[in-house]
């Protein structure tokens, strides 16, 4: 099938801009095929992006809250009809599986322009007692007022949905953003862009420079940014935090989050859970099973029931329906795959399933004999490996748990309630599931990591907070 070849360029101050230090192709990772070009956005660029969006903002921050929510109900209607076109361009753009691509459009990216929306209505303040001196006489009002010009940085794994959550509630609680969306999938990004646009938001309160590292770099260092959200891996997080200085900031990072398979576990639903955490988007999510830490006396059962679910998976072309596991997104992620797996091997570990690639195509891969001091178990590997590690007490699986310094997700399968406590008060993770996969969240939850994996949470209020500057104001009534 031919696609489209489309070009896009920045949108800054509500026009698209020409301009730029040549372009980006973009490539089908499962075909080859040239899907689009983008703009690679100069840093002069970046700096007319923040000056637009810090311009707006004045006039955006006193723009009545129902004014701003009416522009997001309009948005979330056309993001709705426009569902399935993004999905399609999302799974040509960077490989993901059109059923996959379909759930991020409506259930996670569709529902943000709703769910801001809410929760900017409800968003509220303090009042609080003096306390200070002996007196009846102050009242303090602590109230949260919109950051400024917020940047958004985002990855390419959830292109839509990531940024969707930051730019909804940024513009929904008074922000104005700057956003540089992933090299490895702008074109759904510049559809998400099209629909704030379509839907009248007035010029400069979103703007979105395409490019590269250099792009992302010049945003999130600009001077005039209030707030900056990032997510991407854990190396770029560390640039982003030094280059950022003293602004707020939201850091949504790497994961390397364990599944623990009690003795007393249902090793079945144990089995479908690590399936639905090793190969969901073929590995490459943050809240990916990245370790597999089961107790002896139940590996060898649980590795033969992973083995048999892994081996069913359907993988080939991403826009095909009955498609279970697509291709990685780009050659880096495969490169660092098939590094982790060889060294594991070459250390001591047996491939029970898979291990064998072709083109950006990795199949679905069991380790067994994998071991905490391989590179697999100790850094995030972003492909579709289920590496088992054998584990001898909850002390040892609690200790390997937390000892990569990593910590956005964990999950454990046990049956036994006292000990599922234990786990959740032990385990160093932003997230702790009790029986579930650790690539689940609820869009009303906070997320986000700690350690290795970041810092902040997004989503509901949390991520109101990180987008307003907490303020106090004392009256002295006498
Ligand atoms: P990445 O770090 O390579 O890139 C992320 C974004 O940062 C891209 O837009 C990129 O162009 C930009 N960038 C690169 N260098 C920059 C710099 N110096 N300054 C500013 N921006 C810069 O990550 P990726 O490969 O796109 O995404 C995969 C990573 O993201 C994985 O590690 C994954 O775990 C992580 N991730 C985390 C979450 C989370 O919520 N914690 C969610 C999704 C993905």
């Amino acid at each position: 099938m031919t696609t489209t070849v489309t070009h896009r360029r920045a949108l800054i101050d509500g026009q698209w801009a020409d301009g730029g230090d040549g372009e980006i192709e973009v490539r089908s990772p499962h075909s080859g095929e040239l899907v689009g070009t983008v703009a690679r956005c100069t840093a002069g660029q970046a700096a007319q992006a923040v000056a637009a969006a810090a311009r707006a903002f004045p006039g955006w921050r006193k723009t009545p809250l129902l004014d701003r929510v009416a522009l997001l109900y309009k948005a979330y209607e056309l993001c709705k009809e426009r569902n399935e076109a993004i999905a399609r361009q999302i799974s040509r753009e960077m490989g993901k599986t059109i059923r996959e691509s379909r759930e991020e459009m409506a259930e996670y990216a569709c529902e943000h322009f709703r769910r801001a929306s809410e929760d900017a209505l409800r968003y509220r303040g303090q009042f609080l007692p003096s306390t200070q001196e002996r007196t009846n006489s102050k009242r303090i009002v602590v109230s949260q007022e919109p950051a400024g010009v917020v940047a958004v940085v985002t990855p390419w794994n959830f292109p839509v949905d990531i940024a969707a959550i930051t730019i909804c509630y940024a513009l929904a609680i008074g922000d104005t953003v700057v956003w540089k969306p992933s090299e490895y999938a702008p074109l759904s990004s510049a559809m998400l862009a099209d629909i704030f646009l379509d839907a009248g938001f007035p010029p400069g309160t979103l703007n979105m420079v395409t490019g590269g590292g250099e792009a992302g770099r010049a945003v999130v260092a600009h001077p005039d940014v209030a707030a900056v959200v990032f997510t991407g891996s854990t190396r770029t997080g560390m640039e982003v935090a030094s280059a950022t200085g003293l602004k707020n900031r939201v850091l949504e990072l790497g994961g390397n989050g364990p599944i623990i398979v009690r003795r007393d576990a249902d090793l079945e639903r144990a089995a479908d859970a690590a399936v639905a955490g090793c190969f969901y988007l073929a590995g490459q999510c943050c809240t990916a099973a990245e370790r597999l830490l089961v107790h002896e006396s139940v590996r060898e059962r649980f590795v033969a029931l992973l083995a048999e679910r892994a081996g069913k998976l359907r993988v080939g072309d991403p826009l095909a329906d009955s498609t279970d596991m697509g291709p990685l997104c780009h050659a880096g992620v495969l490169e660092r795959t098939r590094q982790h797996v060889d060294d594991a091997v070459a250390a001591g570990a047996t491939v029970v399933l898979g291990g064998t690639s072709r083109g950006l195509y990795f199949m679905p891969t069991v380790l067994a004999g994998v071991t905490p001091d391989m590179a697999i178990a100790r850094e995030e590997t972003f492909g579709p490996v289920a590496p088992v590690i054998s584990v001898g007490s909850d002390e040892e699986a609690i200790d390997l748990a937390n000892a990569t310094g990593y910590g956005l997700t964990a999950a454990v399968f046990t049956n036994d309630l006292r000990m599922a406590w234990r786990y959740a008060d032990s385990l160093r993770h932003g997230t702790v599931l009790i029986n579930e996969t650790t690539n689940y969240w609820d869009q009303l939850a906070p997320f986000g990591g700690r350690g290795r994996s970041g810092t902040g949470r997004e989503l509901s209020s949390w991520m109101l907070d990180a987008l307003t500057e907490t303020k106090q104001i004392v009256f002295d009534i006498g």
